[in-house]
């Protein structure tokens, strides 16, 4: 049974979180394990992007400080490392001083690599996955070990982002947009980030779900609370039983089928073993998903027959916009165009949702179609009487 350790931690005060920490680490056998003295640790944040730690868009400061404190205590050396998101030409150390995680990293003792100055190395992917090569930071694999410091949140695209998909910021910046361009459906994409995964195989998953992101993450969501922090030496099995507490059926992701598939790890609750709090006391029975969830589970070949009406769309909103232009530069199939004021050329756009994941504006909206509003109406009608109905047999 592979194990995986979810604990409670209230809030990010920082010896809240190194207690936290420090517990699901042991009940995984412990630090020695995973940092043994001398080594050193690359602790892989997400660092999406410039936002403050309250947005819930990037792993949280104290969490990283946390990890950072304990393979320190534990006598190895930490790394901190990310490439953030996008064609971003605001530069990593931006990304360290806005999310606060590089002076939490630097007042833990850790050090900091820039995965966008940094070496990298030529990667090439396992046949079957549409990118063929990719490149990946070097101090990625430099280092004895890595952890993936993930934040829970939602995904307009692949409807998760967890331990997993976190170790796509080692693919530094402009990597990550030919990515997209050639593995432009959900599908095609979570194989790619499987090829990343296992190109870098964090020894130890940490999962920062003391507040998640709920609704169109995994920029533009929202924060919600969940007061719990989820760790495994498996991040597929982390990931299985994050998506369980939040309501997505951990196999109905092809990127954890697939995962289990390739030997990757296990999606399957059944031959995961839940340590800590009891799971069913976990549950978040009203946890909003992203609108792209029906037509990211349809299967492909119901997809092209129903495409015009099971859709989303960017939307650039004209009122938001400030033009700094990061999504045309991000965009991977060139789809957005004009000057003074940008339009999606639709018939060009490949739905992977970059623009409306970077925009720091907040100024590109998913436009769904009526099927799929009707469907999330009904699905949070359900959601709701059954939180209802949890609750009260609580109470009683
Ligand atoms: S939509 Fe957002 S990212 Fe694109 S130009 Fe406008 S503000 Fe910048
Ligand atoms: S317009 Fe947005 S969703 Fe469409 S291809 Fe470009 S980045 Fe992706």
């Amino acid at each position: 049974m592979t194990k995986v350790a979810v604990v409670r931690c209230s809030d990010y005060d920082c010896a809240r979180v190194l207690d936290a920490t420090v517990r699901a680490v042991e009940l995984l056998g412990g630090v020695g394990r995973f940092a043994p003295p001398g080594r050193t640790v690359l602790l892989k944040p997400n660092m999406l992007s410039a936002k403050p730690p309250e947005k819930a868009v990037t792993t949280h400061p104290s969490v990283v400080w946390a990890a950072a404190r304990l393979v320190r205590d534990a006598g190895a050396t930490a790394w901190v490392g990310d490439a953030p998101g996008g064609a971003s030409w605001d530069g990593t150390a931006k990304h360290l001083e806005a999310t606060g995680i590089g002076p939490a990293a630097v007042a833990a003792g850790a050090e900091l690599k820039d995965f966008e100055a940094g070496e990298r190395d030529l990667l090439t992917s396992p046949d079957g996955s549409p990118v063929r090569r990719f490149a990946i930071a070097r101090a990625a694999r430099q280092a004895d070990a890595v952890f993936s410091l993930a934040k829970l949140k939602t995904h307009s695209l692949v409807l998760y982002t967890g331990a997993v998909k976190n170790m796509f910021g080692c693919v530094p910046g402009g990597g990550k947009i030919r990515v997209h361009q050639l593995a432009a459906t959900p599908r095609e994409l979570s194989d790619a980030l499987l090829d990343v995964y296992a190109a870098v195989r964090p020894s130890l998953a940490l999962i920062d779900a003391i507040v998640g992101m709920e609704g169109n993450g995994p920029m533009h969501g929202d924060p919600r609370p969940l007061g719990l922090l989820i760790a495994s030496e498996d991040a597929v099995a982390a990931d299985a039983v994050a998506c369980h507490i939040i309501g997505y059926p951990p196999r109905a992701l092809h990127m954890l089928r697939q995962a289990e598939r390739r030997g990757l790890g296990t999606a399957d609750l059944r031959n995961i073993e839940v340590v800590g709090e009891p799971l069913e006391r976990c549950l978040v029975h009203d946890f909003v998903h992203a609108s792209s969830l029906l037509p990211a589970l349809v299967p492909a070949f119901l997809a092209r027959l129903i495409t015009r009406a099971v859709r989303v769309d960017p939307e650039i909103v004209q009122e938001l916009c400030k033009r700094c232009g990061l999504c045309q530069r991000s965009c991977p199939a060139e789809a957005i165009r004009g000057r003074e004021r940008l339009e999606v050329d639709y018939a060009a756009c490949i739905r992977c949702f970059c623009c409306h994941e970077l925009c720091p504006h907040g100024a590109v909206a998913l436009r769904k179609s009526w099927p799929i509003r009707l469907y999330e109406y009904s699905r949070e009608r359900r959601r709701a009487r059954k939180a209802r109905r949890v609750k009260s047999q609580q109470a009683d």
